[in-house]
């Protein structure tokens, strides 16, 4: 039945950024690049790490580019995205650059298609694959999640420096591994399904393909990559890793689908403790409960293992909710299985009490 639908001749499709470039230094072609789209650039840099790249970028705009650099702080919420389409328009750019982590770069990629510019991305983390994809999380003003913004199209550029993301701490990259070892699952499951993914399409061969290497890759350098970002100096099993968490991940999730891996982080989302918790670090008990429902056990015992040698959660109270109790779980079943959720793409059939007993599994 499954490969049946998989043999559909239906329309099927895939999306992709522009372009991804990858590698120790690569923050350096930011304005060389960025003058390809436009001589005059609008960069909005994380206020996280607003000191520590703004002379840099500075001195590497003075040049053919001429650049505005706008610190972010805050939720890219309406109100930032309002804030920062207004600027661009006062200023003249040609093109938008986000630099820096999740917040900084969803706004960045809303302002653009708001004000329909071009966009280049440069992570500063590999904590998930954001960087690559046409969705852009819109944030109410108190931190809570209003929306998911859709796009049209892709960033023009990701521009990935792994010298950076070396420098960044160990937690970051370990999230990353975290999102990209879903991807796999959760695209496999829409393959058997026949789900649609991001597009609202069946998913090509080449997004399966994809996301298969993906976890392949993590699962083999992801010990060495943590190693390496604990000397803070870019290495063989890094450069694998943040292609992996950034790039393959991206375009897996995007063409594949998604499944029970993030609605079950959906779910997690409704516990006040699991806030301080990092994306990829509540996918990795996404992972583990996908795991059950889909009946894996051996797959489970291997993969509990490699997330504890990644340093990534393997247990509820490993990700805050050390309190277990029935109405709890209830809370993060309910949300993780509402009508239409993702959840629903898995190629059975999923109800709030398989949720709970798998999530009981992990206390
Ligand atoms: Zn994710």
């Amino acid at each position: 039945m499954a490969e049946m639908i998989d043999d559909a001749l239906v329309l099927r499709g895939a999306r992709f950024p522009g372009r991804y470039l990858q590698g120790p230094g690569a923050i350096n072609q930011t304005a060389s690049e960025a003058a390809a789209f436009a001589t005059v650039a609008l960069v909005l840099l994380d206020g996280g790490v607003f000191d520590l790249f703004a002379p840099r970028l500075r001195d590497l705009f003075d040049g053919a580019v001429k650049a505005e650099i706008l610190r972010f702080g805050g939720e890219s919420s309406e109100a930032a995205i309002a804030e920062v389409t207004a600027r661009l328009a006062r200023s003249g750019a040609g093109v938008v650059i986000g630099v820096g982590g999740g917040k900084a770069l969803d706004t960045a990629k809303a302002a653009a298609f708001r004000a329909g510019l071009p966009l280049i991305i440069v992570p500063t983390i590999a904590a998930s694959d954001a960087p690559c994809s046409a969705l852009s999380v819109i944030y109410n003003e108190d931190g809570s999640v209003d929306r998911d913004l859709f796009l049209p199209r892709n960033p023009d550029l990701v521009l990935v420096d792994t010298a950076i993301i070396a420098q960044a701490p160990p937690r970051f990259l370990a999230a990353g591994i975290g999102d990209a070892l879903a991807t796999w699952y959760e695209a496999e499951s829409c393959r058997k399904s026949g789900a649609k993914n991001c597009l609202g399409l069946p998913g090509l061969p080449v997004a399966y393909a994809i996301a298969r290497e993906c976890r392949e890759a993590v699962l083999t350098f992801g010990r060495e990559a943590l190693a390496e970002c604990d000397t803070c100096r870019p290495g063989p099993a890094i450069e694998r890793v943040v292609e992996a968490n950034i790039l393959l991940s991206g375009l897996g999730f995007e063409s594949g689908g998604v499944a029970a891996a993030h609605a079950i982080h959906h779910g997690l989302t409704e516990l006040d403790e699991v806030h301080h918790a990092l994306h990829g670090e509540k996918v990795a008990i996404g992972i583990l409960a996908g795991l059950l429902l889909n009946g894996e056990s051996e797959e489970f015992d291997r993969i509990r293992r490699f997330l504890a040698e990644v340093r990534l959660p393997v247990s509820l109270a490993d990700i805050g909710i050390v309190e277990v109790n029935e109405e709890k779980l209830q809370r993060v079943a309910r949300r993780a299985c509402r009508a239409g959720e993702i959840i629903h793409n898995e190629p059975f059939a999923v109800t709030e009490a398989m949720v709970v007993k798998a999530l009981r599994a992990l206390t």
